[in-house]
């Protein structure tokens, strides 16, 4: 046996697939996810009640299922791959670990800017749920009518007052991308720097992080995805209430191309080997029951329009303007957001 094969033989083991005669009848689904969340059980257990298919879950890391997945090659279990950020989506696009899905029921429900398209190498994936990238700000120590675009955080009146996270991040190769997509790459370069200009302290930490260090003075103003913000709404840690208390929120370039979205996403495994289960799942993570419970695992917004979030505290940011400019596109904007950057020294 060689090296693929016995890894194969141990994947198919550990993920209970094994070619035992009894467990060959039973229908199985094998998920590999970037997403965990304690209503996520409810929903995958409803699956199973509703299909009989078994879900077999390996759970990780963006970055550690990618890499999984290359390393198994053909022999890969994965029947469904469910990651963060388009650009995280997209470079599993290009990589080829998806295949093309016909489905009219997902073509249907999900609008066709949160899905990418087929890009002729027949990989593609479905964005489930939708996030904003919105802007935070310190309520003493920065007036709101000056950060209300993105391109303001280049504002030379905001020296020494943004803070980010590292710019090589998905989140942020993705807003940078969209930069580009609107301004063209060179003006969204010259954005980039100005930025730079403006740091408050070299980029480190997540979202979270940025929240705090915007309520404690460290930063004027700050990026973060909304469901990072809204967790802290709805935490009943009285630092965290005290932490959202001192932050303001806008939504950016509100009169211009709108509000960055992004987008948690699903595609079929290129060697699924239950291809026809793989299916049926994405098209019952867009059904309505199952819509509501994956956009609250994270606070985050159902894809299908349709669907009410029925999430109070997420629904308390009020309404926006979303960026329209397709989530394809965005995963595909990240190459020219690396350079910029690369050469802004956003790092
Ligand atoms: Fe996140």
């Amino acid at each position: 046996m060689n090296r693929t094969t016995i890894h194969a033989l141990l994947s198919a083991a550990l993920l209970g697939t094994a070619a035992a005669p009894a467990a060959a009848q039973e229908q199985v689904l094998n998920l590999y996810s970037a997403r965990h969340y304690q209503t996520d059980e409810t929903l995958y257990a409803d699956f199973t009640r509703q299909t009989g298919i078994r879900i077999n879950r390996i759970e990780a890391g963006d970055e550690p299922l990618l890499e999984r997945l290359r390393n198994e090659g053909a022999n890969s279990p994965a029947d469904v791959l469910l990651l963060v950020d388009a650009a995280r989506l997209w470079k599993a696009q290009v990589e080829g670990l998806f295949q093309p899905v016909k489905s009219a029921a997902l073509e249907q429900r999900i609008p066709a800017t949160l899905r990418s398209k087929d890009d002729g190498k027949g990989s593609e994936w479905f964005g489930m749920s939708t996030r904003a990238r919105v802007i935070v700000y310190n309520k003493v120590k920065v007036d709101p009518a000056l950060v209300q675009n993105y391109e303001d955080l280049a504002r030379p009146e905001l020296k020494g007052m943004v803070c980010t996270r590292s710019g090589a991040h998905p989140y942020m190769l993705s807003l940078i991308g969209a930069m580009s997509e609107h301004l063209g790459e060179q003006k969204a370069e010259e954005w980039a720097r100005g930025v730079v200009a403006n740091f408050a302290r070299a980029p480190r930490g997540g979202d979270t992080d940025q929240i705090r260090a915007v309520a404690s003075g460290e930063c004027g103003v700050a990026l973060t995805n909304t469901y990072y913000l809204v967790r802290m709404l709805r935490s009943n840690k009285s630092e965290d209430q005290e932490v959202a208390s001192r932050v303001g929120m806008i939504w950016p370039n509100q009169k211009s191309f709108g509000t960055h979205v992004n987008v948690s996403g699903a595609g079929v495994a290129k060697h699924a080997p239950n291809r026809a289960n793989a299916i049926k799942f994405l098209e019952y993570l867009a059904s309505d029951s199952a819509q509501t419970y994956f956009a609250a695992g994270n606070n985050e917004w159902p894809a299908v329009s349709s669907v009410k979030s029925g999430n109070r505290a997420l629904e308390s940011l009020g309404r926006f303007k979303a960026d329209d400019l397709p989530i394809g596109s965005v995963g595909r904007a990240q190459v020219n957001a690396a350079r910029i950057i690369d050469r802004a020294g956003w790092r």
